[in-house]
């Protein structure tokens, strides 16, 4: 049986680190808005925030992390970081907190985040909130407090791991606001030799293939279709463009392919908060909801008068989609017809 490491005390455990994502030289929009969040609680609770960047050619992007918030950033350069590999990611992460001890430790809830924040968890052999969409601090104790939906959205979970350090979590993109940059920031840039042992990586990237990928998380408006539609995307792609909209769609309808997975709104798809959201036949899920609920303004297509939707829509038309879409197309295109006269 493998006896656990025995951690240090809590107290010797210090600070807010954050690991950046990056991808041809621009760091993710997630971890800025995880940077954002861990200064804003820094400056609340007088605690240092640090970023760690690993890969090649990561200037720049230091400097950007500092501009946004980061007090340090702990810049790992080498050819073995250039693309994402679980070996060498989890290697030089572990080195850089058993040395550095920071009190938590924050990822991005993507692919490779969740991927490396697990491994991580183990080797450091402590605790890890996954999928958080809220994040604060606990000042008696510094301890992390993360909410996590549960049960397809209709609860927050709050969790805390008190007794294992650092304290991790993946934070959700797209539920956090990022920090803008201030170029009159300063801090310090801590360039790490890092030690990768040259047999410690088993696979090798022999060719990157773009994949086309839609985010619509930023998106000022989306038309968002469900089932109701049937399979027919027509209507909410013309009302779309007609709107200047991103389309979403409820997983049912990326399930069948009818659109890809970027566009799935929900709490296994994408979280989204634009200015205007018009939710066509969609019945209201927690599933689904939990990702657009914060939309400023919600108008509502259902047949169904007690859908649950509109439990959460600003305003709720009961009506067949099918009569009030192309009635709703034929007046946006009369005014903008008249408006371009
Ligand atoms: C672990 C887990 C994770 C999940 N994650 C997600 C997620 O991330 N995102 C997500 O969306 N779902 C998710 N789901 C599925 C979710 O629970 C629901 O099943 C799904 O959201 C329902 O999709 P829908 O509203 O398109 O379909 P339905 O529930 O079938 O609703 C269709 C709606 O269309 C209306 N309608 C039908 N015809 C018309 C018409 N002619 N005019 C107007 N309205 C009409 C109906 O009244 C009905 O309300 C998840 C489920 C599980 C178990």
């Amino acid at each position: 049986m493998n006896k656990a490491k025995k951690s240090p005390k809590a107290s010797e455990w210090q600070g807010i680190w954050v690991v950046l994502e990056h991808a041809k030289g621009k760091v993710s929009s997630v971890s800025w808005e995880i940077l954002g969040k861990a200064r804003e609680l820094g400056d609340k609770y007088d605690t240092k925030v640090s970023a760690i960047l690993l890969g090649v050619n990561l200037d720049d992007m230091a400097r950007e992390a500092i501009h946004r918030g980061a007090d340090d950033v702990y810049v790992v350069e080498h050819e073995a970081l250039m693309h994402y590999s679980w070996e060498a990611y989890t290697k030089v992460v572990t080195d850089l907190v058993e040395k550095h001890r920071p009190n938590i430790l924050l990822l991005a809830a993507t692919h490779n985040g969740r991927d490396l924040a697990g491994r991580l968890a183990i080797r450091l052999n402590t605790g890890l909130t996954a999928d958080v969409v809220e994040l604060d601090i606990e000042p008696e104790r510094a301890l992390l407090v993360g909410s996590v939906p549960g049960f397809g959205g209709s609860i927050l979970a709050v969790i805390k791991c008190e007794h294992s350090r650092p304290q991790m979590a993946t934070v959700r993109p797209g539920v956090l606001i990022a920090k803008e940059p201030d170029p009159s920031r300063t801090g310090k840039i801590h360039k790490i030799a890092p030690d990768i042992p040259p047999d410690l990586i088993t696979t090798q990237v022999l060719q990157e293939i773009p994949v086309e990928t839609v985010d619509i998380s930023k998106a000022k408006r989306i038309v968002a279709a469900g089932r109701g539609i049937g399979t027919n995307l027509e209507l909410v792609e013309e009302l779309a463009e007609l709107l200047d909209a991103s389309i979403g769609v409820t997983r049912p309808l990326a399930d069948i392919g009818l659109k890809s997975r970027d566009h799935q709104i929900g709490s296994t798809g994408v979280t989204v908060r634009p200015k205007l959201a018009i939710i066509i036949g969609v019945s209201g899920a927690a599933h689904f909801v939990s990702g657009i609920q914060d939309a400023e303004t919600i108008i509502s297509i259902n047949i169904d008068e007690e859908a649950l939707i509109f439990d959460h829509s600003d305003y709720c038309v009961v009506a067949d989609l099918n009569e009030v879409v192309p009635e709703l197309i034929e007046a946006l295109k009369a005014r903008l017809y008249s408006t371009a006269k």
